[in-house]
C-alpha cells in the first residue's frame, strides 16, 4: 500500500496570488509566534526574548525560493505523482537514504522533499542548541518553523497544487491566504498540549498524508461554491495592488463546507512547531541558554540603554 493511501479520510482564487504562497505571510508570522508562546519553560523564556525575530522570519524560505537553487521543492511533496510510485515498498516514512536509492536524486527533488526537509532542519536545530549558537537557533528555528506549517497545508502535498489539473485554477491562495484572512480572527488556536517528539521523521510523514487526505474535500467544496456563487470574483487590494480574489459570500460557503479545516490545520501548524522547537531542546540536552539569550539579570544600565534602543544591537551577534 501506498504511504499517502494509508490516511483516505481528512480528520472532519485568491487568484492573482495562484501558486506562489504557502500559508499567507501573516499566517506564517502568526504560527512562529504562537509556537513561541507555547512552548513549555524554560525554553518559552528564552525564546520569547526573540519572538518578534522569530515572527518576522517566518517567511524567509518562501523568500528564497527565488534566489536559491533547490529551495522552492522544499516546500512541499506531490504525493500523488506517479513518478513517486518508487516510494511504495518503503513503508510509511521512508528515510531520504533509502528513497535515493529506489529512486532518482532528480525524481525526488522534482517532485519535492518537505518531509526530509523537516528533519534536516529539525538536526540542524538541534546541533545549534548543543553549540549554544544563538544566530544558528533563531535561522533553525524560523525555517523549521516554515517548513512544518506548509506541511500543513493540503495543496502542498498534490501535482495539483492550484487547481490547474482540474479547472479550479487559484484554489491555492483562496484556501491559504483569502480564508484566514476573512475567517482567521474567529478562530480557537490557542495550544496547551506541546510535547517531546520521539520520532521526527514518522512525525512529518504522518503530517504531510494527513494534509494529503483533505485534498479531495479542498476541491470537491469549491466546486460546490462556485455552483453556487459562481465565479464569485470581485477587486480587491492587497500588497498594493488590485487583483481579483473570491467574494466574501463565495468564502462563506466554501468555508463553511471545509468544516473547520483551515483552523485545524493551523492550530495543527502551532502545536507540530512548537513540539519540534521543543524536541530539539530536549534531544540537544535541554542545555541552559541564560546567556545565550537575555542574561536572567541585567544591570539598571543596560535595561536604561535598551530602553533608548541601543542595548539589543550592541550585545547580540547579527543573524546571517
Ligand atoms: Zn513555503
Amino acid at each position: 500500500m501506498r504511504w499517502i493511501d494509508r490516511f483516505k479520510y481528512c480528520g472532519a482564487v485568491a487568484v492573482m496570488c495562484g501558486m506562489c504562497c504557502a500559508w499567507g505571510f501573516p499566517v506564517h508570522r502568526h504560527i512562529n509566534r504562537s509556537a513561541t508562546q507555547a512552548l513549555p519553560p524554560p525554553l518559552r523564556g528564552w525564546l520569547m526574548c526573540e519572538v518578534e525575530w522569530l515572527s518576522a522570519h517566518a517567511t524567509d524560505a518562501d523568500k528564497r525560493k527565488h534566489t536559491v537553487e533547490r529551495e522552492a521543492p522544499r516546500h512541499y511533496l506531490d504525493g500523488d505523482a506517479p513518478a513517486l510510485a518508487c516510494l511504495d515498498t518503503l513503508g510509511e516514512a521512508p528515510w531520504y537514504g533509502r528513497a535515493l536509492l529506489a529512486c532518482s536524486e532528480d525524481t525526488l527533488w522534482e517532485y519535492g522533499v518537505l518531509p526530509w526537509q523537516i528533519g534536516w532542519s529539525y538536526r540542524q536545530l538541534v546541533v545549534a542548541f548543543d553549540s549554544l549558537d544563538r544566530a544558528g537557533i533563531l535561522r533553525n528555528a524560523a525555517d523549521l518553523g516554515h517548513y512544518v506549517a506548509d506541511a500543513h497545508v493540503p495543496l502542498h502535498t498534490t501535482l495539483n497544487y492550484n487547481g490547474q489539473m482540474t479547472g479550479q485554477d487559484g484554489i491555492h491562495g483562496v484556501w491559504e491566504t483569502r480564508l484566514p484572512a476573512l475567517f482567521g480572527g474567529g478562530y480557537a488556536l490557542l495550544v496547551e498540549d506541546v510535547g517531546y517528539i520521539r520520532d521526527v521523521n514518522l512525525w512529518a510523514w504522518a503530517s504531510i498524508s494527513h494534509s494529503h487526505s483533505c485534498v479531495p474535500l479542498v476541491l470537491s467544496e469549491e466546486r460546490h461554491a462556485t455552483a453556487l456563487h459562481g465565479e464569485g470574483l470581485v477587486r480587491e487590494e492587497r500588497g498594493g495592488r488590485l487583483g481579483l480574489e473570491r467574494d466574501e459570500a463565495w468564502c462563506a460557503t466554501y468555508h463553511d463546507r471545509l468544516d473547520g479545516m483551515v483552523e485545524t490545520q493551523w492550530r495543527a501548524s502551532i502545536l507540530g512547531v512548537s513540539s519540534l522547537w521543543y524536541s530539539a531542546w530536549v534531544d540537544a540536552g535541554e542545555p541552559d541558554l541564560t546567556g545565550v539569550f537575555e542574561p536572567a539579570v541585567q544591570s539598571w544600565w543596560k535595561r536604561f540603554l535598551q530602553r533608548l534602543g541601543w542595548g539589543s544591537q550592541m550585545e547580540r551577534a547579527p543573524v546571517p
